[in-house]
Formats: structure tokens, sequence, C-alpha cells
């Protein structure tokens, strides 16, 4: 028989705590707890919690009994509101995921390892900072969906997952890909993986039926990937380097044609 579901959710809050994920009172966990859910203590060091002192909420976030439920609780409820698969959201700021999230750009948002693809889905995204409160809550929103861990831009990484080991298991892949992503920096940086190998991948992740993102995993690839498509369209379709014509990525910035190309060279020529 599996542990009580308290016992659980307060040994991953230590475990946040042991791993250096976490400083102060920051991190929460939640798990679903039929109608209700179980969550960690606000203002309560993630090291010193123990399942007396867990408290529980309803589906508003209203605290059932006693206790104070910490502010970031409408990102944890948005991600149980769309999908109903979930048992236990796991939130924290670990130092390499963390230093993307307050960076630009997002060098794990595409998959360069097979097992990780398989585990985390197509993309990790990275969510613009908004306004703890409503604001974050829908900017999460429109993701949970589709992916089963993301990055929160200037703040750390929440995952998800059918129960508590599997939320703490994502969160911790997160971290492990950013770390390898950081180390590579010095060595040209991860490359990701080629555009073939992702369909066979999620078809696996799909056959594996890892959460419910997996179902849905084939058929929104192109769309989430499909930046990145569009992208290799324009260099494909690209006029030669001295017709000095800017291109345009989807996301409307701006780039020197002739330093695509030549990105396009060098990796080409890496590869040879
Ligand atoms: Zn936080």
């Amino acid at each position: 028989m599996s542990r009580p579901l308290r016992a659980q959710v307060a040994e991953v809050a230590r475990h946040l705590h042991d791993r250096g994920w976490v400083a102060n009172h920051d991190g929460n966990v939640t798990a679903r707890d039929g109608s209700q859910f179980i969550a960690t203590p606000t203002a309560t060091s993630k090291r010193q919690v123990g399942d007396r002192g867990l408290i529980t909420v309803d589906a508003k976030g209203a605290v059932v009994g006693a206790g104070k439920v910490f502010g970031e609780i409408g990102l944890h409820l948005v991600v149980y509101e769309r999908r109903p698969d979930i048992h236990c959201v796991v939130h924290a700021h670990p130092p390499y995921a963390t230093a993307i999230a307050a960076t630009r750009g997002n060098p794990i948002e595409r998959p360069f390892i097979a097992e990780a693809l398989v585990s985390l889905g197509p993309k990790i995204p990275k969510i613009p900072y908004a306004q703890p409160g409503d604001a974050a809550k829908q900017a999460l929103a429109p993701w949970c969906e589709f992916v089963d861990a993301a990055i929160l831009g200037n703040h750390g990484v929440i995952a998800w997952g059918a129960d508590p080991e599997q939320a703490l298991l994502r969160l911790e892949l997160v971290e492990h890909l950013a770390r390898i992503a950081i180390e590579a920096v010095p060595l040209g940086g991860v490359e990701p993986l080629p555009q073939g190998a992702i369909m066979p991948l999620l078809q696996a992740r799909a056959k594996a039926n890892i959460g419910r993102a997996a179902d849905r995993a084939v058929e929104t690839a192109d769309k989430l990937l499909g930046e990145t498509s569009q992208m290799q369209t324009v260099v494909a379709c690209a006029p030669a380097p001295h017709a000095n014509v800017a291109t345009m990525s989807p996301s409307g910035q701006k780039h020197d044609l002739a330093a695509v190309v030549r990105e396009e060279i060098v990796r080409a020529l890496r590869k040879s």
C-alpha cells in the first residue's frame, strides 16, 4: 500500500529544500484529495514541513479548517482545473532553471535529449513574467493541457504529475536539463534533436501513456513547434545574402539574414 498522501506531500516539500531548489519560504506543493487539495502552508521553510503542518483548501483556494494558504495557490488550481489527470503540482526556484527564467532566451525550450522529450513532451515553455495572482494564472492557463512543466519568467519552475513522485521527477528533469544546457554553453550550447526525430519520440510518449498531454502530444506538436518550423522555412526560402533583405521571425524580431545564413553554414559544417 502506498504511503498516505499527506506524508508524500510533506516528503516532496522537504526534498525541495534538501536539493537546494528553494530558499527562505520559497516553493509550494499541493495534491488533489477528492474535491479538496492538500497544500504546504505559507511562510514556512520547506525544511520544516511535516504532515501535521499541511493545510487543506477547496477548489477556489479558500482554507478549510486552520492555516494560511500561500499566494501562488492560483497557479496550482488552474492546472487542476484544466487537467483532471493531474493529482500533484510542485513549484520551486531551482538555481539552473531559475537562471534561465531570469535571463533572456530559453535553451531548454526545444528537446535536445530523447528521453526528456518522452517524459516532458515537445516543449518546455518559458512563460513571460506576469504579476502574482490572476495575471500569472491567466498566463499559465493556456499551457496546462499541452505540457507537463513550464518555466515561469523571472520566477521559477512549475511541474505537475499524476502523483507527487511524478510531479517531483518532472521538476527534477527540468532542472537537470537546465544545468546541462548551461554547462554546454562553453562547448557551443546544446543542439536540439533533429526535426525528424520528434514525431517518433512523441508517438513513443503517447504509447507509454504518460499523462493526458501525451494523448494530445502528437496532434499539438506541430502547433507547439510551429515557430521553429516557420523559421526554417524563412531560411530555406531566403534570397542570397547580398540581396540585403531582413527576415522576420514569427515573434516579430528582425534578423540579419547574413547572420542567419552564416549560422546555418556553421551548423552544417559542425555536423559534417
Ligand atoms: Zn515562487
